[in-house]
């Protein structure tokens, strides 16, 4: 059985306490200092990876004897944000996505990210689940800095996600999580699947084998491989990005993640007082529709959909 440890904490002015938890499971003999981590709640509105740590622990509690080196879970990293439905670090609205690695000497958020970058140090893979925001649907995807593709596609490929995209590196993507853990030797994936302030059981049940066949893979569970799916690469194709028009109610036109045809409509912008349809999104090229729209109200500009076409 897990142990659970709390490797943070820190009083706050209000009189409450900010804490990170793990629970920690470990072989009954052998290798403990081969160590992976997996991650989740950076973004207290994301609540797709609390199932996935869920489903691993159970699964974890139930096979004790197939585990073969030091397995970390934390559901949890910005708490209080998940306590209280907020995105950011409540009191000081920071993205804690934003100022890693942290320092010390720091403001919360800061420290925060410090003690997450010291507890997990160390670990040889860290897999850092997130969810989309409450207006867009994503399907089960590894996103990865070109920087690190090299190093981090084969992994990503034994995730049984549908998607990997590679895209280029950002300044703003170096104040991650996982850009400080890989620049510190910990291979760090980043997932992001299902939308907002939800939680999806089949993606989820999706990414805990993803979790088994990768950790058999890397020595971490003594079990057979599991039959995955070969996500689609990015880099033998482009992404094309579906914008409003204007402002309006948008309706799908087709189920998500799904092929769609270059010209096919992907759904309609109309005006629930006039009755009148305002204007329909068309695909610009045929490929997968791998992000749509989940909240239906937009604004001209607003993003309602990302498709990903293999170049031919
Ligand atoms: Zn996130």
């Amino acid at each position: 059985m897990g142990v659970i440890e709390e490797v943070f904490s820190i009083d706050l002015p209000v009189g409450e306490q900010f804490r990170i938890q793990r629970c920690r499971y470990i072989p009954k003999k052998g290798e403990t200092l081969k160590r992976i981590s997996i991650v989740s709640g950076i973004h207290g509105d994301e609540l797709e990876g609390q199932y996935v740590c869920f489903l691993l622990g159970e699964w974890l509690r139930a096979n004790p004897d197939k585990i073969k080196a030091t397995i970390d879970i934390y559901p949890a990293i910005n708490s209080l944000g998940l306590d209280s439905i907020t995105r950011s670090v409540p009191f000081y609205e920071v993205d804690l996505n934003r100022v890693f690695p942290g320092s010390k000497n720091d403001f919360l958020p800061a420290q925060i990210a410090d003690g997450v970058v010291s507890a997990m140090k160390g670990s040889e893979i860290a897999i850092d689940i997130h969810s989309s925001n409450i207006f867009l649907r994503e399907i089960p995807q590894v996103r990865i800095a070109k920087s690190q593709e090299k190093t981090l596609v084969p992994l990503a490929n034994k995730l049984n996600i549908d998607f990997v995209w590679v895209h280029d590196a950002v300044t703003v993507l170096e104040s991650t999580f996982a850009h400080a853990m890989n620049t510190l030797g910990t291979k760090t994936l980043v997932v992001e699947m299902g939308v907002g302030m939800r939680l999806g059981k089949t993606y989820g049940h999706q990414l805990l084998d993803g979790l088994l066949n990768l950790m058999a893979c890397e020595g971490f569970l003594s079990i057979e491989p599991l039959d995955v799916r070969y996500p689609i690469q990015s880099h033998v194709g482009e992404v094309a990005y579906l914008n409003a028009s204007c402002p309006g109610l948008f309706v799908p036109s087709i189920e998500h993640c799904q092929m769609i045809e270059k010209g096919s409509v992907v759904g309609q912008i109309v005006d629930p007082l006039s009755g009148q349809v305002l204007d329909e999104v068309i695909a610009p090229i045929g490929g997968i529709l791998f992000t749509l729209r989940a909240y239906p109200i937009v604004y001209e500009g607003s993003l309602v959909g990302r498709i990903f076409g293999e170049n031919e």
